[in-house]
């Protein structure tokens, strides 16, 4: 490997904020005991709101973000893996306070690493990415509802953003685990590729947007909410008796405005979803289930692969509401 390589790094000036793809060599690092060779990372709405200025989430800089990547170790100084040894990385603060995956060599502590199952590809790894892996934490959480809770088969679930990427990698998930997805979306154009993806119905986003009842007519056993706000709202009110909404996003807003009657009268469950600080235990059992859930050759019907620097061109699509699947960056590219 050259001692060179290729990241973004982002730079703060006063009331300026900058970001460059640039020339870097490993005194970047300052701390981390596994070097990665980094092959893929991808694009998450969080990394959108990181580029466009650190969104408080940065605390240094400079600052490589990506919040995260799969790739092959070159250097360990870590018994747990040797070079190699193909990894991957979501959340866990990678791209925020530490660096991340915007790089084509990253170095990482190596408790935040999970070995890459070997059933899928280290493209496979970031097709999925942090949006795969938190539809996975979502879909559990509803199914929860069948084991844990004890509770009747889950039948009729509710996915919102339908379109985004926790959205779509939802609705493949839900579906096959015999769920009747309901897809809502602002995209009447992309019907076909919900559909295939295995939603049975779409509804209009718009038909959310309304101001809900205090409790609505209780269609979904489960809710995974990718946008919050109103929308997030009426799928409470619209929950059935004992029903799981797994709340993980808030592409429209950070606010919820609600009553506790569905909670009170019909036992609703919010589960809120974090897909950044969780055991490694539990990252290794959701990258376990990836290769039975996820049908990779439909997903990337819906890819777009871009290297660092169409990566800059782009990102503010996501901010607007304008990317549909997923992105992905190819180190190599
Ligand atoms: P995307 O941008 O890929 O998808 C978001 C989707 O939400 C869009 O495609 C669109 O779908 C819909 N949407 C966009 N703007 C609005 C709006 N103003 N009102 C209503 N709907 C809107 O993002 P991701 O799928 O990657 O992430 C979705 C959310 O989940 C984000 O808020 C993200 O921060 C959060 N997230 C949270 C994680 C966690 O650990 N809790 C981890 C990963 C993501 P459509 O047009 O089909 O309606």
């Amino acid at each position: 490997m050259s001692d060179k390589f290729k990241a973004i790094v982002l730079n703060q000036s006063g009331d300026k904020f900058f970001r460059e793809v640039k020339n870097l060599d490993k005194s970047f690092f300052k701390s981390g005991d596994v070097l990665v060779k980094v092959d893929y990372s991808s694009l998450n709405y969080k990394d959108a709101l990181i580029l466009k200025n650190g969104a408080k989430l940065v605390k240094e800089y400079p600052h490589i973000p990506g919040i995260d990547f799969s790739g092959q170790v070159e250097e360990s100084d870590s018994s747990d893996f040797k070079p190699g040894d193909d990894v991957v990385v979501t959340g866990c603060r990678i791209g925020e306070i530490y660096p991340g995956g915007y790089s084509q060599t990253v170095k990482v502590k190596s408790e935040l690493l999970v070995k890459k199952p070997k059933l899928i590809s280290n493209k496979n790894a970031m097709i999925l990415g942090t949006a795969g892996f938190t539809s996975l934490l979502c879909a559990f959480a509803i199914k929860a509802r069948e084991e844990l809770l004890l509770g009747e088969k889950v039948n009729d679930v509710l996915v919102t953003g339908a379109t985004g990427g926790v959205g779509s990698i939802a609705i493949m998930v839900l579906s096959k685990f015999g769920y009747n997805v309901t897809a809502v979306t602002g995209k009447k154009n992309k019907t076909g590729y919900l559909k295939e993806l295995g939603a049975k119905n779409i509804v209009e986003r718009k038909e959310l947007e309304v101001e809900p009842r205090v409790l609505g007519k209780g269609m979904w056993d489960g809710v995974v909410d990718t946008v919050g706000g109103v929308v997030l709202a009426n799928a409470i009110s619209q929950t059935k008796h004992g029903g799981i909404v797994a709340a993980c996003g808030n592409a429209a807003s950070i606010k919820l405005n609600t009553t506790v009657m569905p909670f009170i009268i019909r036992g609703v469950k919010l589960w809120g979803i974090d897909s950044v600080v969780l055991s490694k235990k539990r990252r290794e059992f959701v990258w376990s289930q990836v290769s039975n859930l996820i049908d990779f050759k439909l997903l990337e019907k819906n890819i777009k692969t871009v290297n660092l620097e169409k990566l800059l061109e782009i990102f503010p699509d996501m901010l607007n509401g304008k990317i549909s699947g997923r992105i992905l960056v190819d180190l190599n590219k």
